[in-house]
């Protein structure tokens, strides 16, 4: 059987804000799952409290709508029950990263299995718009009375720092990109994280889609100096003397022209890195001074320094792989004997009066010791 677009979709009113960037990450799912031809049957999707949550019940697969900040848990759970279903979470940053925060991270210690996307609007939306762990500071969207005095929190760098083995960002309105960056990310064997910047048109005058049009920056953009530049180099408004830095040491991320936009931030030891105008990232490119970057140029410092930038800039694409990590259930299954084969869910817990059955020296004989 072939399954088509239709045989994901539920009719269900989650009543969101016409224009709530939560369309396009509705949309980008039921991409992928046409694309990547998942069974509706084996696929079950969680999420938590906020405005995203709701997307689930959007889907003809199963579903866990579950407590404020315990995706990860109950996802976790499903999971280790069925090894064999595809268990993907959508929920929000005041979700994930607030009141799930013990969650968010100590879920990549395990690296079971599972997807992550979550929704970052930068604001609590459902309850009207105060400021979620991701606005930033002097921030004020308009629910805000006074500008935001706390530090955000960056969820690239938790993730990969906590054990994420694939980390991405991906962008609501771009459906394509997030769809391909979901796909990689179901793919990918272990615990998938994608945060997706998602313009809240009702409580977010800052973040608009034309903030965003404007400030995105993909990865595959980045370019990396080949060369030596011999003379100062004008970033913007501001002259760089980049002639002072070596060949490789350097970073340059293309952008669209605007000059408005230039950033300057340390990269390795003194090093700096800058946004250029795509002209003259271009031209240094074209000139023999910079090129894309590679699968080689990934490093610890590298990656590192993606996730630090990523605070400042919403850089869109994936940030990090690691193919190497074994799964949760790669490892349970190393304990006990025939865990792929009878995990819980497929052992007879009770007989047909529903009476429990299930006895603890059975549950002993699949342990290899
Ligand atoms: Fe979307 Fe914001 Fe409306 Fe919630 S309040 S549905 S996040 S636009």
């Amino acid at each position: 059987m072939v399954f088509k677009k239709e045989d994901y979709i539920e009719d269900f009113n989650e009543g969101w804000c016409p224009g709530c960037g939560n369309f396009g990450i509705r949309e980008a799912c039921y991409k992928t799952l046409v694309d990547l031809q998942l069974n509706p049957n084996k696929t079950v999707l969680v999420s938590g409290i906020g405005c995203s949550s709701k997307s689930i019940h959007d889907f003809k697969c199963y579903g866990a709508h579950t407590l404020h900040g315990r995706t990860l848990p109950v996802a976790l759970g499903i999971k280790l029950a069925n090894p064999e279903l595809n268990v993907i979470i959508h929920t929000g940053d005041g979700d994930c990263y607030g009141i799930g925060t013990c969650h968010f991270v100590n879920t990549g210690r395990y690296n079971p299995d599972i997807k992550l996307i979550v929704s970052d609007n930068a604001v609590y939306a459902l309850t009207k718009g105060q400021a979620s762990p991701t606005l930033k500071k002097g921030e004020k969207p308009k629910a805000l009375p006074l500008p935001n005095i706390k530090d955000a929190i960056n969820p690239i760098s938790i993730a990969i720092f906590s054990g994420y083995s694939f980390v991405a960002q991906g962008y609501a309105f771009d459906i394509n990109k997030l769809s391909s960056l979901i796909t990689q990310s179901i793919k990918h064997k272990g615990l998938a994280f994608i945060n997706v910047k998602q313009p809240c048109l009702t409580y977010d005058n800052i973040h608009t889609n034309e903030f965003y049009q404007n400030a995105i920056v993909n990865v595959e953009d980045i370019v990396i100096l080949t060369k030596d530049l011999e003379k100062p180099i004008k970033v913007g408004l501001v002259k760089t003397p980049f002639s002072n830095y070596k060949a490789g040491e350097l970073i340059v991320i293309e952008k669209k022209e605007d000059e408005k936009n230039c950033y300057v931030f340390e990269y390795k030891k003194a090093n700096e890195f800058a946004i250029l105008p795509k002209n003259k990232a271009e031209e240094l490119i074209k000139n023999g001074y910079a090129r894309k970057i590679t699968k080689e140029d990934w490093n610890d410092a590298l990656i590192a320094f993606l996730a630090k930038i990523s605070s400042f800039i919403p850089i869109v694409g994936t940030i990090y792989t690691n193919e190497e990590n074994s799964t949760y259930e790669e490892r349970i299954a190393e304990t006990i004997k025939n865990y792929f084969v009878y995990p819980p869910a497929k052992q007879i817990i009770c007989d047909k009066e529903g009476k429990p059955t299930t006895k603890i020296e059975n549950l002993l004989d699949l342990f290899l010791v």
